[in-house]
């Protein structure tokens, strides 16, 4: 059925034009054929799991970075997808959960936790590394977030992350939230929600090269970003955050 309704997608992606097609090795799946439907970032799939380029670039970090995922407690803040599928089957424990503006941090939406970022139910210090992709532009006080993280983290434990990230060297604001409620800076900007039925999410921020002092000033150290290297040409990959809870 999930193969059915990826085909019916894929079709309707589809432009015959731009197809392409290449076997590799994919971090979630192992040896598997990557498509390109189109030139569209979200046009490059692993045909076996579906992995995206951002997903694949997280994998990728990991596979890297931690080859053993056996002994960890694990945090992705993301609830389905390959990444969440590859956690659950390699990590000692792994928790999951998705943002959503009803749920009260900590209590489950249609048998999915929802936790806030900015104020995680968390206790501290109960992971080992904590993972995301494309969260933290929608996060208002993104400092606060950081921050919340580094705290569930043990000392020393790892976040991987991806955001879209430009080589500007400063972050640049694009809302903020202020009592009387959002203030956009710069026209405003959405992505889509899976989770919410692909509904737009508000982008605050477009982050610059400055991500790594907010993340030192956040209690991270040892931060780095590093695009991780993939034999297929046109699948291209997101840079990776890594940092330490220091
Ligand atoms: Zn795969």
């Amino acid at each position: 059925m999930k193969m059915l309704s990826r085909l019916r997608s894929g079709m309707a992606a589809l432009e015959w034009g731009r197809f392409s097609a290449r076997f590799a090795r994919c971090p979630f799946c192992g040896r598997s054929l990557f498509v390109r439907l189109n030139d569209g970032e979200a046009g490059v799939r692993c045909v076996q799991c579906a992995a995206s380029t951002v997903h694949l670039s997280v994998g990728l970090a990991l596979a890297n970075e931690i080859p053993d995922l056996s002994r960890l407690q694990v945090y992705e803040l993301s609830a389905a997808g390959p990444l969440v599928e590859h956690l659950r089957r390699q990590a000692r424990t792994a928790d999951f959960s998705e943002y959503h503006p009803d749920a009260a941090p900590g209590t489950m939406w249609r048998g999915v936790r929802c936790e806030d970022v900015q104020a995680l139910s968390w206790p501290d210090a109960s992971f080992d590394l904590v993972t995301h992709s494309e969260v933290f532009e929608h996060v208002p006080d993104d400092a606060r977030g950081f921050s919340e993280l580094r705290r569930v983290l043990r000392p020393g434990g790892m976040m991987v992350f991806t955001v879209p990230l430009s080589d500007a060297p400063r972050t640049v604001e694009r809302a903020r939230l202020t009592e009387g409620g959002i203030e956009h800076l710069l026209p405003p900007e959405h992505h889509v929600d899976p989770f919410k039925g692909n509904e737009p999410v508000l982008v605050f921020r477009d982050y610059g090269c400055d991500i790594t002092q907010r993340l030192e000033r956040a209690g991270f150290g040892g931060v780095r970003i590093e695009t991780p290297v993939f034999p297929v040409p046109w699948a291209r990959l997101r840079p990776v955050v890594r940092a330490t809870a220091v």
